[in-house]
């Protein structure tokens, strides 16, 4: 089966492709459409700005599309980034959104945190979402080089100290918001398909 998601996030991508290996599911991504434009995201929810980008990409190609939005929410900072995740900082760069993050926290002890990752999937007769969240804190500096975004500065509950950025992929996606996001994809497959065979 052949689905298009609505994100041109090459990490992600590789995540997603890893998580659904061996459910016989070829995904498709903005990166390789590039007659489709990037979907606006300017929700105040995960849940407004996965459907909004798998609307906007279905609404121009048809058929089942999927979106994901996701973030890191810090409780110490009221749930920031949240939404605002990948553009924290004026340059937007995994980098500087790390530095600033770090700079906020400078005088934090409650580091308490969470990665969260919402799927829509739109298609003709069904709308739906699912997601993941991953709990952890905020590192006072960064560590490890693998992942991407917030990588470096999270340390999940269930990783044993190390930051998600030395974790290697697999064990990434077996905790990570988006790898218990994406597991749950054959729910909202499911539910699309009653919807079909309903009409
Ligand atoms: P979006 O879902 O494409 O809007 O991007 C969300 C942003 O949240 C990314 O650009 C990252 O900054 C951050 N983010 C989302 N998921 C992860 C992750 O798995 N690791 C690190 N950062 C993430």
């Amino acid at each position: 089966m052949n689905l298009l998601i609505a994100t041109n996030n090459a990490h992600k991508i590789q995540e997603i492709r890893e998580i659904l290996s061996g459910t016989g599911i070829i995904l498709q991504s903005l990166l390789d459409r590039s007659d489709l434009p990037e979907p606006p995201e300017d929700g105040l929810t995960f849940e407004a700005n996965a459907m909004q980008k798998a609307r906007t990409i279905q609404s121009q190609v048809g058929g089942v599309v999927l979106a994901d939005d996701s973030g890191l929410e810090v409780d110490a900072l009221g749930g920031a980034p949240g939404v605002h995740s990948k553009r924290f900082s004026a340059e937007g760069t995994a980098a500087s959104n790390n530095h600033l993050l770090l700079e906020r926290m400078a005088d934090v002890t409650l580091r308490t945190a969470r990665f969260r990752c919402v799927l829509a999937l739109v298609s003709p007769h069904y709308e739906g979402t699912v997601d993941g969240a991953c709990e952890g804190k905020i590192a006072t500096g960064t560590t490890g080089t693998q992942g991407f975004g917030y990588d470096p500065l999270f340390v999940p509950d269930e990783l044993d100290g190390r930051t998600m950025a030395q974790a290697s992929m697999q064990e990434k996606n077996a905790i990570s918001h988006r790898g218990r996001a994406f597991r749950r994809l054959s729910e909202l497959l499911d539910a699309a398909a009653a919807a079909e065979r309903a009409r």
